[in-house]
């Protein structure tokens, strides 16, 4: 499995682009449809690029959830599922890839990752304010936590924070605040810390085992057990192998056990990590199995099913053994710095270094004159929708959901995600993004704001609607036609 030489392939001509390592064997035409039907889908979709229609849509940048491309070898072994309510060989076959990958013997099938937030959340959180210490929250972790009664603090450094930087591992826990937090709070009112891997909020940045083992000993020495969100565990390996000199030799295999290890629950969305449906909890801790099993048949299914299709427990089996591999695991992250850098080039604000799951254009700067009671990372996603048919994703303040009195809580930095799948979208692509960007970055001030028309109480930013502020898309749609003529 491991192709540590694959990943090293240098040009004649000295050019540093990254290089597809599969070939493609089945295709999904693509529309690019007239700037005035992308403004129609905008009007039809809030502004909102989740309610867009992906027969409007060219190149879908929203996310990595689910998008993923299969293998060939996935594909196929959904073909040898085995249908059964109760005992299925198919979920056995997974136990045994989370065994081999991960190294945890018992598994919790769930529907996806956030269905595993849920029952951590559930069984965990026993009484209201009970806080739970992270590097960063995700959106949904978030979501859960708070349902529960539960209250959550961010324990990056000041450095996670600074879109340019060349920190390689901004996802890192500062270490002493945590020590700090659990000795005020009392170790009795927290269920657990929290590591999320690739951190996705902000920017999709990894944290580093020298930080992970620091977190661990804080741990042990207050007698608190450590959640790993391992949705995004591959792409954080794989940085740790490039990033972190003590692990420069080491296989896929190697760093993924070290960081489990070093947890006591591992769970993951597969739709990320191994690029299928469904998630999973793990642990080598019967008492924790124990303390979750009732869950998984109230909110998901049967132990050997939870919500998820055998076909798609196959795909999930075969994509965990499929993570070891660094060969593949490249691929989404190598185009990803080739993005980011391209536009750095050109002068587009990128958060840096580049991270893993999308590229982060910083729309605080690009649409510095937006002021954040406006959204500019919303504006800038439907802008950039507009010109290019290409759908990212806001995550930025419309990502966050207000406070208890009803107020906005403004997030720390307002990012539009350009999300790059693994092994799905070409370097011609790739350089569509980029010279549409660059050309939208030029032409910045002519984005204007966003207001919400509908806001639903809960993870607003799925189904909210937004209008614009003013009629800045017909002055962005009249400046590109005089820039590109008839191009689509
Ligand atoms: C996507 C994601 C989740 C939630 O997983 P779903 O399968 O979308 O429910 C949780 N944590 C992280 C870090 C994620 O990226």
């Amino acid at each position: 499995m491991s192709s540590k030489n694959a990943v090293k392939i240098k040009f004649f001509n000295g050019e540093d682009i990254p290089l597809e390592l599969h070939k493609v064997r089945v295709v999904q035409k693509l529309n690019l449809v007239s700037i005035e039907r992308r403004l129609e889908a905008l009007n039809e979709g809030g502004f909102n690029t989740f309610r867009l229609n992906t027969r409007d849509v060219f190149l879908d940048m929203l996310t990595d959830s689910g998008t993923n491309a299969m293998s060939d070898m996935q594909v196929s072994a959904m073909m040898h599922a085995d249908d059964a309510y109760a005992g299925s060989q198919s979920f056995f076959r997974l136990q045994k890839a989370v065994e081999d990958v991960l190294r945890k013997k018992y598994l919790l099938p769930v529907h996806q990752g956030r269905a595993a937030e849920n029952i951590l959340s559930c069984a965990y959180i026993k009484k209201k304010g009970d806080l739970i210490p992270m590097n960063y929250h995700f959106t949904t972790a978030l979501a859960h936590i708070t349902q529960y009664g539960g209250r959550i603090v961010e324990l990056l450094h000041d450095e996670a924070y600074n879109i340019a930087s060349s920190c390689p591992f901004k996802g890192n826990m500062h270490v002493e605040k945590l020590e700090e937090v659990i000795r005020e709070t009392g170790a009795e009112n927290i269920p657990f810390i929290r590591l999320e891997a690739s951190t996705n909020l902000i920017g999709g940045q990894p944290f580093s085992i020298q930080n992970m083992r620091e977190v661990r000993n804080v741990a042990d020495r207050y007698g608190l057990r450590i959640v790993l969100d391992a949705s995004l565990l591959g792409e954080n390996a794989y940085l740790i192998i490039q990033r972190e000199p003590e692990f420069k030799d080491a296989s896929m295999s190697e760093v993924i056990s070290i960081i489990t290890g070093l947890a006591d629950i591992v769970y993951f969305s597969a739709r990320k990590l191994s690029s299928s449906r469904g998630g999973g909890i793990c642990t080598n801790d019967l008492t924790i199995y124990r303390e979750l099993e009732a869950l998984v048949p109230l909110f998901e299914g049967f132990l050997t099913y939870g919500g998820i299709s055998v076909r798609e427990i196959e795909a999930m089996a075969v994509g965990l053994y499929e993570t070891l591999d660094e060969s593949m695991i490249c691929q989404s992250p190598t185009f990803i710095s080739y993005l980011v850098n391209s536009l750095t080039d050109n002068g587009v604000p990128m958060v840096t270094p580049p991270g893993v799951l999308g590229a982060h254009v910083d729309a605080m700067q690009v649409c510095a004159h937006i002021p954040q009671n406006q959204y500019p990372a919303g504006s800038l996603a439907a802008a950039f929708f507009l010109i290019s048919g290409i759908r990212g994703m806001e995550r930025g303040s419309i990502s966050n959901q207000r406070d208890e009195n009803g107020n906005e809580t403004y997030a720390d930095m307002e990012l539009l995600r350009l999300a790059v799948p693994r092994r799905v979208f070409t370097l011609s692509q790739i350089k569509y993004v980029i010279d549409r960007m660059s050309w939208l970055y030029q032409n910045r001030s002519l984005i204007g704001g966003l207001k919400f028309v509908y806001e639903p109480p809960v993870l607003r930013f799925f189904m909210g609607g937004l209008d614009p502020v003013s009629d800045w898309p017909q002055r962005l749609i009249a400046k590109f036609k005089e820039d590109f003529g008839d191009s689509l």
